[in-house]
Parts: structure tokens; C-alpha cells; sequence
């Protein structure tokens, strides 16, 4: 099945339903943010990606538990169409 990675954002295909990840790499970068995250108090008012804040940067909600600056958000458009090359 075609899942995409909640990391990147990449699609990959795989057969187990419980993976959520395209590589191990980026399953264990989002364990970290995961559980940077725990430190903090909901709502969430930073970008899982650099850490900056609301005050520093504009978020957008990627999903309902990941919020990305514009900056990263941009970044990360960037790859996946250097990807898609
Ligand atoms: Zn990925
Ligand atoms: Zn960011």
C-alpha cells in the first residue's frame, strides 16, 4: 500500500499497515521531536522542525500533531521536488 511519510511528507510503498515512515532515519528523527514535544504544554506553539516559536515565526498545521514554520515548510517543498527530479 501507498503510505506517506509523516516525516517528510515523501510516498512510499510498503506492506505493513503500522508503518508510518519512509526510512528508519526519519522514524527515529520524529521519536526525538516526539519526544522533545512531551516537554511542552499543549497547544502546540512551535514548528516540530527548528523549534522556533509563534512569536518568531508563522506555523501551518501540517497535521492534527505537526505544525512546520514557513521557512521549513519551504525547505522541505524544496526537497521533495529535488526528490521528484
Ligand atoms: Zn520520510
Ligand atoms: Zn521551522
Amino acid at each position: 500500500m501507498l503510505k506517506r511519510c509523516l516525516f517528510c511528507g515523501k510516498e512510499f510503498n510498503t506492506n505493513r499497515s503500522r508503518q508510518k515512515f519512509c526510512c528508519p532515519e526519519h522514524q527515529s528523527k520524529n521519536n526525538y521531536l516526539r519526544s522533545l514535544r512531551k516537554l511542552v504544554i499543549y497547544p502546540k506553539n512551535f514548528c516540530d522542525l527548528c523549534g522556533k516559536t509563534e512569536d518568531e515565526v508563522t506555523l501551518n498545521e501540517i497535521n492534527e500533531d505537526q505544525f512546520w514554520c514557513d521557512e521549513c515548510l519551504d525547505y522541505v517543498n524544496k526537497l521533495r521536488e529535488d526528490n521528484d527530479e
